[in-house]
């Protein structure tokens, strides 16, 4: 029998201020169940409560502990839609399933508020979200955006070009406009995981957490092997995302893993208060965007960033102080008490991948920077799917997905070149 050294939450803002949550146990010897999710972030934990719910056996196994990756890392904001919108999707996979993905677009966040009232879980969930816009050609896009999610059934969307109103919700200058979506949102995301996945083991489901999966088995019967155990199971979900490594080289060879950094400045008083005045959360609609929000005690939590292939960066606040300052010059003294790292992972067309491995092996992944909405209604799709609905989980699984060119040794540099070159234009305003 071996032991490992647990490993802990990345040293966040988030860690520091996270509810209590005892380690959980890893598995020892061998357990047979309905479903094993492989991945205990919001993709893993939104699967396996929905199907919990709906009476099946569930264990997840954790690699790390529960919410260690992206999700108990993340800028903790409320995006809907997709990492590409909708007309996107529209002129590359034709107006049927772009109607089908609009029709689901709206409906993580829905589910995210569902389950924090229903387990009533403690995560600081605050209404109203904006995207902004740093040059006038940016405008358009979020004038794009409103027409487009308005279509969709999504009203109640505000564009604001004068500045003195603008200043009324965030207070830079750096906008030359806003869009308002109250719909929007921010929360404390490890809080939401680990609310989650008390909601699990409260519906019947087992958590193992510093319990690496190490090989799935294929059979009418998967058995998912651990350091210590095995898990004999009817369904596994692969629920890995950018912390995959070996465990299945198919997955891993079809997407790239990138880093995000973000900081939280020391708590900010009234100063807070003046600078995002609607206490809103705001993210700019930039190729290299910006994220932040104020935290539940007053801290500016902001975000950038992107380093592909995801090397962990010795300095997050040399990376993000110089834009979070641009942003808001009153920060310039602040103290940064948090600086940390995470990945997501990006694919070529920067929507999800999703399918199935074998008969009974199903996966999600690459959300591509955007996936706190997503990963939400995917565990609901793929409770539905393995419950024998498959309609809806069958429009993400058809959509065509390539490898980044390059392969695995020069997909990186090809791709930074290509952000380079977006990220001039959104530099230059053109
Ligand atoms: C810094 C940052 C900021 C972001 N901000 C936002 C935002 O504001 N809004 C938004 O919509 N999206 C945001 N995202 C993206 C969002 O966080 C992710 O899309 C989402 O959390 C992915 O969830 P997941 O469950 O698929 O993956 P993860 O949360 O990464 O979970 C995967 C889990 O699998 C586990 N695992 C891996 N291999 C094994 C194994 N072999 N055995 C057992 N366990 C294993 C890992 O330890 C990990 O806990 C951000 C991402 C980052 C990194």
């Amino acid at each position: 029998m071996t032991s490992t050294a647990t490993i802990a939450h990345a040293p966040s803002y988030y860690a520091a201020s996270a509810n209590a949550s005892s380690l959980r146990n890893a598995l020892e010897g061998s357990v047979e169940t309905d479903i094993c999710i492989i991945g205990a972030g919001y993709t893993g934990l939104s699967a396996g409560l929905h199907l919990a719910e709906a009476g099946f056996k569930v264990v997840v196994l954790e690699q790390a502990r529960v919410g260690w990756g992206a999700s108990g890392r993340n800028g903790g904001q409320i995006v809907h839609s997709f990492s590409r919108d909708i007309d996107v999707i529209e002129a590359s996979h034709g107006s049927n399933v772009a109607a089908a993905m609009a029709r689901m677009m709206f409906e993580g966040a829905a589910i995210i508020r569902e389950r924090v009232a229903r387990y009533n879980i403690q995560c600081d969930l605050k209404d109203g979200g904006v995207y902004a816009a740093t040059s006038r050609r940016k405008v358009s896009g979020l004038e794009e955006q409103k027409k487009l999610w308005e279509k969709w059934g999504h009203p109640g969307l505000q564009l604001i070009t004068d500045k003195s109103a603008l200043h009324k919700v965030v207070n830079s200058d750096r906008y030359e406009a806003i869009l308002v979506d109250k719909t929007g949102g921010h929360f404390h995301p490890l809080n939401l995981c680990l609310g989650e996945a008390a909601a699990l083991e409260q519906c019947g489901g087992t958590i193992y957490e510093n319990c690496a999966a190490l090989r799935i088995e294929r059979g009418a019967k998967a058995i998912v092997h651990t350091a210590n155990g095995r898990v004999t199971t009817k369904f596994v979900i692969v629920a890995c995302n950018a912390y995959i490594g070996d465990l299945e080289p198919k997955l891993a060879a079809m997407s790239m893993p990138c880093g995000t950094q973000v900081v939280a400045t020391e708590p900010l008083g009234v100063l807070g208060d003046t600078l995002i005045p609607s206490d809103f959360c705001v993210e700019d609609n930039n190729f290299l965007l910006d994220y932040f929000r104020l935290s539940q005690d007053k801290r500016m939590i902001y975000g950038g960033g992107v380093i592909y292939g995801a090397r962990d960066p010795q300095h997050v606040e040399s990376i993000i102080r110089p834009s979070m300052v641009k942003t808001f010059p009153q920060l310039s003294g602040a103290k940064i008490d948090f600086g940390w790292t995470g990945n997501f992972l990006l694919t070529l067309s920067r929507l999800p991948e999703v399918g199935r491995l074998s008969d009974n092996i199903f996966y999600s992944q690459g959300c591509s920077g955007h996936g706190i909405t997503f990963t939400h209604l995917i565990g609901r799709l793929l409770a539905e799917v393995i419950q024998g609905q498959a309609e809806r989980f069958s429009v993400f699984e058809a959509l065509p997905h390539y490898p980044f060119p390059g392969g695995r040794l020069f997909r990186v540099p090809f791709t930074a070149l290509g952000a380079l070159w977006y990220d001039i234009r959104d530099r230059l305003g053109v």
